[in-house]
């Protein structure tokens, strides 16, 4: 089994790296300062098809497989110093393109494929609430049928895109009696339509430049024809949309850890303290051991986890570890690189506090660490 990139894969890193090298990265530490998103460098990963990496070619995409898109993604994460860029394009790929493009009719496929892949829209996903974030069923959003389609009322939160979104997929409760699996439906819904808005604009410690907010429902209808994948059948699809975002986003978190550590050690060759390099003492050689250390198990795990994700049965174990283990291991590199920058790792200018800051949400987002042990557990039978 060779774990060598191919000669296709390496073309499509390189090319990803030095288009992100040179149109994302300008900016990036003034779009955090300022929290603003940008369309126009959106636009232009849609010219690279960013958004639609394993689309089918018919609707635009690139139709690359799992793992093409991790190393695709993981090109994105080293070559884009706009951390809230890459989560906000993944959340939008993982979490809404992948699932219309998995589930979608053809109708639903060809209306909003296109558009989502070549940048002309945006998608938001929307399961949490106030009142509902582990615990996903406990929503309250619900849909009522009427002729034609449904009403959807309520009100989700922390929805990553929301306030730029042109496309909302919404789940609503269609039938509590039957809990998560049956009792949930995933609604396509334009966010143009009457009774939807975007409500408030949360501001973040980091992922700055990805705009997150609330999405409100007061009596959207939604026809009949905008129900993705089945009356009932939300809860399988977000279930498989968290797979998808648990093994892929942690790809990104991969690129991240190298640039990081490439950073870290030429600070550590290059700064000098009591005569020599830094990276000289065992103190601080070993924190980049166990970031390189680090680096390389995340790469195998998210490879091993996209492998899963077409068809296994045991792709949520696979995961589930590999979105605990990347993103508590993002954390503590970015921890390690601030400490061997010393005081130049806490000022802005040098960027890495950014990542430090972008890098805390990793444990929190697509379910917390706490919940991702829990389903690992729940896979030893326990
Ligand atoms: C940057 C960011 C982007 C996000 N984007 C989206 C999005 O696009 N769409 C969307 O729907 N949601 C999104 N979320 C929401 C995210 O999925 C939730 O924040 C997350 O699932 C946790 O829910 P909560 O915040 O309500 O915390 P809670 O569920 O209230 O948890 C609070 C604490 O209790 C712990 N806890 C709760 N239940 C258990 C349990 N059963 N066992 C052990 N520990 C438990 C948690 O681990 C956590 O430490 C985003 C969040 C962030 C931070």
């Amino acid at each position: 089994m060779s774990l060598e990139l191919s000669a296709d894969q390496k073309t499509l890193r390189r090319e990803i790296v030095a288009f992100a090298r040179r149109e994302l990265g300008p900016g990036a530490g003034e779009r955090d300062r300022e929290a603003s998103f940008s369309r126009e460098l959106w636009q232009a990963c849609g010219r690279m098809s960013l958004p639609g990496l394993c689309v089918a070619e018919e609707h635009g995409g690139l139709g690359l497989s799992p793992i093409d898109t991790a190393v695709a993604l993981e090109a994105l994460g080293y070559g884009c110093e706009d951390g809230g860029l890459v989560f906000a394009i993944c959340a939008h790929l993982l979490a809404c393109v992948v699932p219309i493009a998995r589930h979608g009719r053809d109708e639903q496929r060809a209306h909003y494929l296109p558009g989502l892949v070549d940048g002309r829209l945006i998608a938001v996903n929307g399961m949490t609430e106030t009142e509902s974030g582990s615990d996903a069923f406990a929503m309250s959003t619900t849909a009522r049928p009427v002729p034609g389609g449904f009403i959807l009322e309520g009100r989700k939160t922390f929805s990553s895109n929301g306030p730029v979104a042109d496309l909302a997929l919404v789940y609503a409760a269609t039938d509590r009696a039957k809990g998560f699996a049956g009792g949930v439906t995933a609604f396509l819904v334009d966010t143009d339509s009457p009774g939807f808005s975007s409500g408030q604009r949360f501001s973040k410690m980091g992922l700055r430049s990805c705009a997150i907010g609330e999405l409100v429902l007061e009596g959207v209808f939604v026809p009949e024809g905008r129900v993705l994948g089945g009356v009932g059948g939300g809860g399988a699809i977000f279930a498989e949309s968290m797979n998808w975002e648990r093994a892929l986003l942690a790809a990104s978190h991969v690129g991240t850890m190298e640039r990081l550590l490439e950073t870290a050690v030429g600070y550590a060759r290059s700064r000098r303290s009591a005569g020599k390099a830094i990276g000289k003492y065992q103190a601080v050689a070993h924190k980049l051991a166990d970031m390189r250390i680090r680096l390389e198990a995340a790469r195998l795990m998210v490879w091993q986890a996209a492998g899963k994700l077409e068809s296994a049965r045991d792709a949520s174990l696979y995961a589930s570890m590999v979105k605990l283990a990347v993103s508590e291991s993002l954390v503590e590199s970015a921890m390690a690189t601030v400490q061997v920058l010393g005081g130049y790792g806490i000022m802005t200018e040098y960027g890495v506090e950014r990542v430090l800051r972008d890098a805390m949400a990793s444990t929190i987002y697509s379910g917390t660490s706490e919940i991702q042990r829990n389903i690992v557990a729940r896979w030893l039978g326990l």
